[in-house]
């Protein structure tokens, strides 16, 4: 069983060569204890912004790190070989937390979900499909409470769940703006998920200039992906009572000291909520949102962008690429297609 394993814990900017590879022996059964257990073969692995804290020796965060010179532990999609539960056969496909390894034993089926529609590319259980999908959702509908004619920011915008806010946002008939690091990125996000304008905050010097350029009457809401200096120029740009989902902050996630945002008190005199969230949280909607997403994939009211990675191999480059934006799209790595 070819497994990827955190070499030591992490500081700082992490390395492709912190994660190696190690090989083990694993038995294709579950335990004889069991009654809660499957054992599968991995086919398509997540790569999340989020694993980089779990890359670290923390404590008292809402998520353990990982253990050195065990697997990584990430979001896949997955076909049971073996199985302990009544509700999971042999040959189901399903999401959730495995191991970046061939073959996992996934000792509890908490948090793991059967896969019932495979008419669409099943990588998609692993971003729009899955926990990103379900991240862009909830903080989208739950939290910022939109409405039509509303102006939305959204940084990180052509990311696994930006290129998706964006567009519920505009299903919604709000007028939409994303930031990402590149002219290709830029692109994507007006000619093919619809954004009404974009930018590449990397060609920025001023956010506060930049986004009076793009917002004349201000923000109504704003979609937080990468914190730090873009947030306090955000705040200095709300309107009165908007709101702030903050999803994520990833241009913190290697620093060792974080940024200080200074504009905090632009939430009193402008009476915004800004509220953090996480998506563990809303996963009794996960029905509700295939009910909504999966007719809006099939019709084409809605699309996705993947950047896929073949072979286990290709984890280390592919996780540590979303850090310097190498990703267009839902950054997936593929293990096996069948
Ligand atoms: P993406 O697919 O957007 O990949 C990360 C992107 O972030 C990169 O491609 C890069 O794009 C951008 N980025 C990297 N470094 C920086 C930086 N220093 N400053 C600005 N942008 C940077 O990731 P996801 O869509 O999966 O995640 C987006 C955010 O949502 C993250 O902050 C993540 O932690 C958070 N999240 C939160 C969840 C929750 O439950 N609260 C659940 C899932 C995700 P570019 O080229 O544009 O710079």
């Amino acid at each position: 069983n070819k497994q990827m394993v955190l070499k030591n814990y992490v500081k700082g900017f992490p390395k492709e060569s912190d994660i190696i590879l190690k090989t083990s022996i694993i038995k294709l059964k579950v335990p004889d204890d069991s009654n809660d257990a499957v054992v599968v073969k991995n086919l398509y692995l997540s790569c999340d912004p989020y694993m980089r804290g779990r890359m670290s020796e923390t404590e008292g965060s809402y998520i353990d790190s990982f253990t050195p010179g065990s697997p990584i532990i990430g979001y896949g999609v997955a076909r049971v070989l073996d199985s302990s539960h009544p509700n999971f056969k042999t040959g189901d496909l399903i999401w959730g937390l495995t191991g970046w390894e061939e073959y996992s034993l996934i000792k509890s089926t908490k948090g793991v979900f059967k896969i019932q529609h495979t008419n669409v590319p099943l990588s998609y259980y692993t971003g729009i499909l899955g926990m990103p999908g379900m991240t862009a959702y909830a903080g989208f509908y739950e939290l910022c409470l939109p409405k039509k004619g509303e102006t939305v920011f959204v940084s990180a915008a052509s990311g696994a769940v930006g290129q998706l806010v964006g567009q519920f946002a505009k299903l919604m008939g709000c007028y939409v703006v994303g930031s990402a690091g590149s002219k290709y990125k830029v692109d994507l996000l007006k000619n093919k998920f619809g954004f009404d304008d974009a930018f590449n905050y990397k060609e920025e010097s001023d956010f506060n200039a930049t986004l009076k350029r793009y917002f004349p009457n201000g923000i109504d809401i704003y979609f937080e992906n990468v914190g730090g200096k873009m947030l306090d120029a955000v705040l200095l740009n709300m309107n009165l009572h908007g709101r702030i989902a903050v999803c994520g902050m990833i241009s913190q996630y290697n620093l060792e000291e974080p940024e200080g945002v200074q504009n905090l008190f632009c939430l009193i005199t402008k009476r915004i909520r800004m509220e953090g969230f996480l998506v563990f949280d809303y996963y009794h909607l996960y029905p509700k949102f295939l009910e909504t997403v999966l007719p809006l994939i099939e019709e084409g009211k809605i699309t996705y962008v993947e950047d896929i990675a073949e072979g286990l191999e290709s984890g280390p480059s592919a996780l540590i690429g979303l850090f310097s934006g190498r990703n267009v799209g839902k950054q997936v790595v593929v293990v096996a297609r069948e």
